[in-house]
């Protein structure tokens, strides 16, 4: 009997989902938030290898829940939109929708929606990537010495110029740290969300290039994308290619990859929307869209 894909269920995962890796990224930035608190802006420059080591932990942390995530996800909406349950992390056989909703729900830490105890047909094969600890490790790495100790060491040649004979609680100085402070959490806050995000995002969009059974994706944006990532909600499926372009997030960016198993899959509102503005619109640059879309 051909499988119906269970349309109304997959936009409630796909929800939840957006949801819960926007989530990951706020629990990481508020860890990170109370670290950097900690410690005094003079402080800084002496607390590099101890802020590195927090940044690093948080990220790898929130990083492998939002892989375990991506795979609950990529397995429960495969499977609603064509019966079938594929291997990989955490794959046991004779999984049924009950319990890909339940680990889809466990890694959410929500209970969106449950399902039937029979069992799914299964192909065993593995499409997700391994968790890509090392070459994410390289990546935080960088992410801080860029977002973090270069502009701290940056501030400190700066600062006998700045400082002059003022005392430490003169208020012009006081500002200057505070906005550097801030300056320094929502960039290294960004970037590092960022790092999260794409330890799930990067699972699902290598596993649907390995996977015969998935032909393309389409981008679920948070509740107010850029004008960047509407566009890119806009233009709906994007099929599966020898060479399928990279996702595109950005810093402070929440969209996820949403994997298509059928043709017979639903967008959810807000991308239909989107391209409804496209059309409006009717061309142009990306500038004009970008007036175009924040004026509208
Ligand atoms: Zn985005």
């Amino acid at each position: 009997m051909a499988w119906t894909p269970r349309t109304a269920e997959i936009l409630r995962a796909v929800a939840a989902y957006q949801l819960a890796q926007e989530a990951l990224a706020a629990e990481f930035a508020a860890r990170w938030a109370e670290a950097l608190a900690a410690v005094e802006a003079r402080e800084l420059a002496g607390s590099l290898s101890e802020l590195e080591a927090e940044y690093a932990a948080a990220i790898r942390e929130s990083a492998a829940a939002s892989y375990g995530l991506s795979v609950a996800f990529y397995r429960l909406v495969r499977a609603l939109e064509t019966g079938r349950v594929i291997g990989g992390p955490g794959y046991r056989p004779g999984a049924s929708l009950g319990s890909l909703w339940a680990d889809f729900n466990r890694a959410t830490g929500k209970r969106t929606s449950s399902g039937p105890r029979e069992r799914l047909d299964e192909d065993t094969r593995n499409p997700f990537p391994a968790d890509a600890v090392e070459r994410q490790a390289r990546r935080v790495a960088e992410t801080f010495r860029q977002q973090v100790a270069d502009r701290v060491a940056a501030r400190e040649r700066e600062r006998p110029a700045r400082q002059g004979s003022a005392a430490l609680d003169d208020p012009a100085l006081i500002a200057w740290e505070r906005e550097f402070a801030e300056s320094l959490k929502t960039g290294s806050s960004g970037a590092g969300g960022m790092l999260v995000q794409d330890a799930g995002r990067d699972a699902v969009h290598t596993a649907l290039q390995d996977d015969p059974g998935a032909i393309g994706y389409y981008r679920a944006t948070d509740a107010s994308p850029c004008y960047f990532c509407a566009l890119m909600a806009a233009r709906g499926a994007v099929y599966k290619s020898k060479r399928t372009a990279a996702f595109g997030a950005h810093p402070h960016c929440h969209c996820q990859a949403v994997p298509i198993f059928s043709r017979r899959y639903q967008l959810p509102d807000a991308n239909a929307r989107f391209a409804r503005m496209w059309r409006e619109f009717g061309g142009g640059s990306l500038a004009d869209w970008r007036t175009h879309y924040t004026t509208t």
